[in-house]
């Protein structure tokens, strides 16, 4: 691995800053932080990417990437944490459009690609099942053949932004018999065919992201499944591989943890700065060290992206590490707000008390609760890790 920053390099990072000045504005980020202005206001966030040309980094050139070198990319992501951007809809982008890339035939990559890329289809990804989670080959949504298309029948759960999308990619069983893994296959379903109904889920920081998607006899041309018939597992494992690092989020949490250093260097308690009590220090120590070492891990899977492999093993210990360093800032910023994070929703708030950062802490650290299941649990990624990585 050999990064360093040549002077090239240097220009571009100014060139990223000056974009993210002159078009994220503080208008936008507050309609992307609110629930009711979130989906056009991220749609209208990744068209004006897609028109720089920056919404892809990863795919190929003909497709519109933009064959950054890895200190590039390193710096577009530093500049995107530092200016508080948000990452793009990782389901689309990230995870489907690669799969279609890499394993879809020439007519899908024709009509899937350019409306991921210009965020004119919003997909959601329809992988874990009520009976199929961390055994996700185990999951039953059936899809039986009948002339040129399969019918479908079953439910998927914990949708992610499933009241939004456009279309969902499914992992279907196509032979019951034999080995589980062996009998999936990877289908793209259009959301609005009939038989198709979403239902809300609301999770524990009162927000709607989740829901489970039931499928009654919904009909799939065979035309939209991608590769072969019950190879879908080889294609889902290459996706997840791919969620995977883009989870880790390492430049978000090197900004978070400057923003509560400068809390801790301000707020004051006994007369004395919550940064001038020992355990504080050491538990800023303690993070800060842990997201050295996992940078350098997200330069080693970066540096492996540039040279054309995919993200291996690493990606496992990038999302555990990674999710743990996250929850530990959470809990870290309800402690630095104390009380203040313990105000209910629906009762006073913490901003009502002249407090905001209390209100903000209490939410991430509920969503974040999900971070280390979503993508695969962190005890199956250390499953994962002790297998491949260690030989155990
Ligand atoms: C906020 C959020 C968003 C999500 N979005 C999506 C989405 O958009 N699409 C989608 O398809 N899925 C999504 N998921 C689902 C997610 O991938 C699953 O929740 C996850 O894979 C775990 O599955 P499960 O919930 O069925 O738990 P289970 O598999 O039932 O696991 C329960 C517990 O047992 C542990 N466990 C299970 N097996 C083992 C083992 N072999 N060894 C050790 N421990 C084990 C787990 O770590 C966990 O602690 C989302 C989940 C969350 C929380």
């Amino acid at each position: 691995m050999d990064i360093q920053f040549s002077d090239a390099d240097l220009a571009f990072r100014d060139q990223v800053r000056d974009f993210f000045k002159e078009h994220f504005t503080d208008e936008l980020a507050a309609r992307l932080a609110n629930p009711k202005t979130f989906k056009d206001a991220i749609i209208e966030w990744q068209k004006v990417l897609a028109n720089k040309g920056w919404i892809a980094p990863n795919w190929p050139v003909e497709h519109g990437g933009t064959n950054w070198s890895t200190a590039q990319e390193y710096l577009y992501e530093r500049e995107r944490a530092v200016a508080g951007v948000p990452d793009v809809l990782p389901f689309g982008l990230k995870m489907v459009g690669q799969v279609i890339l890499a394993f879809g035939n020439e007519e899908q990559k024709q009509k899937f690609l350019p409306r991921i890329y210009s965020s004119d289809d919003w997909w959601c990804q329809g992988y874990s099942e009520p009976g199929a989670g961390s055994d996700l080959a185990a999951l039953k949504t059936r899809a039986v053949r009948d002339g040129d298309d399969y019918i479908v029948n079953g439910a998927k759960i914990w949708t992610t932004y499933a009241q939004y999308a456009d279309w969902i990619f499914c992992l279907v069983r196509t032979d019951p018999e034999g080995k589980k893994q062996s009998g999936i296959s990877f289908l793209l379903i259009d959301m609005s065919t009939p038989g198709i109904t979403v239902n809300k889920i609301e999770s524990i920081d009162n927000y709607h992201s989740l829901n489970e998607v039931v499928f009654d006899n919904v009909r799939v041309p065979v035309a939209n499944r991608i590769g072969e018939e019950n190879k879908g597992w080889t294609y889902a494992k290459f996706l997840l591989a791919h969620e995977r690092t883009a989870i880790a989020e390492v430049a978000k949490s090197g900004r978070f943890l400057s923003e509560l250093k400068a809390i801790a260097n301000t707020e004051i308690s006994g007369g004395k700065s919550l940064m001038e009590d020992t355990m504080i220090q050491q538990r800023f120590a303690n993070i800060e060290i842990e997201l050295m070492a996992l940078e350098y891990t997200e330069l080693r899977v970066l540096s492996g992206f540039a040279e054309g492999k995919g993200p291996g093993p690493e990606s496992s210990l990038l999302k555990l590490k990674g999710t743990e360093i996250q929850q530990a800032i959470q809990q870290l910023r309800m402690d630095l707000a104390g009380y203040y994070s313990g105000v209910l929703q629906g009762e006073l708030s913490s901003s009502e008390l002249g407090h905001e950062f209390g209100d903000r802490a209490r939410r991430e650290y509920m969503y974040g609760r999900a971070a280390t299941i979503y993508g695969g649990s962190n005890e199956v990624q250390k499953n994962i890790t002790a297998k491949v990585v260690l030989g155990l």
